[in-house]
């Protein structure tokens, strides 16, 4: 059977979005696992800006990179990614990822929060160009809580119909909060 997780359901979509050359975004580095799918789609004549707030994230998702043979096209910032605008022009990023929540294995206080997500997801509106994407995972529940999945969510439903498509799809019949993926096509 094909794996219907989050990140390989969103990552179907990242797929068919990023071409060669693209200019990407991994807002929420991790332990790189966007960043990697974003580096190798967008290839050597791409760029991947990578942003997370903790050196530990960096120094996993720089492994993690090395050896799986990623192209040297990415960037990986120590900054949280309200800081995004500063490093990318309007209007021209391909795809952005977001995977909200805490690293995993990592300091679960230092996860994203409402505030600043929806800072960074509205600086990526304005950064992606013209049918660019943003690839969102929303997680709740246990230490996530659930301030940060009402209020992107709710922030979601107030997006321009005109400006933005928005692609939310549920786990419908999974119980205990499951994960949401969302994409955001900007029109
Ligand atoms: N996509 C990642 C991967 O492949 O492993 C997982 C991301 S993890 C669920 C969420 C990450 O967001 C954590 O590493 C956390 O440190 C980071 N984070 C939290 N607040 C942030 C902020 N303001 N800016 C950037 N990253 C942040």
């Amino acid at each position: 059977m094909k794996n219907y997780q989050i990140t390989q359901w969103c990552a179907r979509f990242i797929k068919e979005q990023v071409s060669p050359g693209d200019l990407c975004i991994d807002a929420t580095m991790g332990n790189g696992n966007d960043t990697l799918l974003l580096s190798t789609l967008c290839g050597e004549k791409g760029r991947v800006l990578a942003f997370d707030i903790q050196e530990q994230a960096l120094k996993s998702t720089k492994e993690h990179l090395i050896s799986a043979g990623a192209p040297d096209n990415y960037t990986l910032l120590l900054e949280s990614h309200t800081q995004m605008k500063t490093h990318a022009q309007e209007n021209s990023i391909s795809c952005i990822t977001f995977n909200l929540g805490y690293l995993p294995g990592g300091d679960h206080a230092k996860a994203t929060k409402g505030d600043t997500s929806i800072e960074a997801l509205t600086q990526g509106l304005s950064l992606l160009r013209k049918g660019g994407l943003i690839s969102l995972c929303i997680y709740s529940g246990g230490d996530s809580g659930f301030e940060e999945r009402d209020a992107v969510l709710a922030w979601l439903a107030s997006l321009d119909p005109h400006k933005y498509l928005v692609i939310r799809s549920d786990y419908y019949n999974r119980p205990n909060n499951p994960p949401i993926p969302v994409l955001i096509i900007k029109l």
